[in-house]
């Protein structure tokens, strides 16, 4: 296969066609990375590399790093953005959303996680971050399935935290708010306005708001930072 010899760093993002997936592909771009993002239903009509990957199957989780493994011979920054949720309360919580959700952001996380650092242990560096919520900390009712595989992604991600860091890799978990995508659109309007209420900042964030963070994460200059839970909430969760 022809190999491509590659001066930049290479980041790989999960579900970069829309929403904070896309708007952090597009930060990464501008800060000149290589740039490979997955999507599962369509692409994105934007300029970065993109492959098919749905992450509740591990066999389209190894062809997709296979394919960026064999092109690039490296990986520097793994977003693990990609996640699922369906609002339900709890009475009315069906079985099968229960497992797509914990599929998509917990089992398909870490499995992704485990993937990529194969590579990034052979390199001996690497930037994880793992996209939670404040919900992971905080709750939110009609959400148990949605705010459990927040709250557990921090565990995975400390967990690899102290496995890998003797390596220099970091793994990090960024932790949005309220942002403005199609996963939070259809909420009814006093729910919106409600959850902009209770926010220190007084408004709900942009996708870009957040892909700075994890721009950051991923750059040298954070390279003493790991196993960190960095909100961008404006100010929602503090306490937590
Ligand atoms: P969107 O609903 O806009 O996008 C979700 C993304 O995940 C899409 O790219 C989607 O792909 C992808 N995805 C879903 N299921 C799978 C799967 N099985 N395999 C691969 N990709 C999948 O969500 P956001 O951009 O808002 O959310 C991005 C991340 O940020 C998520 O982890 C979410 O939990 C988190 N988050 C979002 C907040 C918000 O307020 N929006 C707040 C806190 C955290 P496709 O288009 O093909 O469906």
């Amino acid at each position: 296969m022809f190999k491509v010899v590659n001066e930049r760093k290479v980041a790989l993002i999960t579900g970069a066609n829309r929403g904070i997936g896309l708007a952090i592909a597009q930060e990464f771009v501008s800060q000149g990375w290589q740039v490979v993002g997955s999507y599962r239903s369509e692409r994105a009509n934007a300029e970065f590399e993109q492959l098919p990957c749905d992450v509740t199957d591990p066999v389209s989780i190894e062809n997709l790093v296979k394919q960026v493994e064999d092109k690039y011979q490296r990986i520097d920054a793994l977003v693990i953005n990609a996640g699922w949720n369906k609002d339900a309360l709890l009475m009315r919580l069906e079985d099968s959303d229960l497992h797509q959700t914990i599929a998509t952001n917990l089992t398909g996380s870490i499995q992704i996680a485990r993937r990529v650092s194969r590579l990034m242990l052979k390199q001996r560096s690497g930037s994880i971050i793992f996209i939670g919520s404040v919900v992971g900390m905080l709750g939110s009712s009609g959400q148990t399935a949605y705010a459990s595989t927040k709250a557990a992604v921090i565990g995975a991600a400390r967990s690899m935290a102290r496995e890998l860091g003797q390596r220099s890799i970091r793994v990090n978990v960024v932790a949005p708010g309220y942002v403005n995508t199609d996963m939070t659109k259809d909420l009814p309007a006093e729910q919106k306005a409600m959850i902009a209420s209770m926010t220190p900042l007084g408004r709900t964030a942009e996708p870009s708001e957040v892909a700075k963070m994890v721009a950051f994460l991923s750059s040298d200059d954070a390279a003493f930072i790991t196993g960190a839970l960095i909100p961008v909430d404006g100010g929602l969760g503090m306490g937590h």
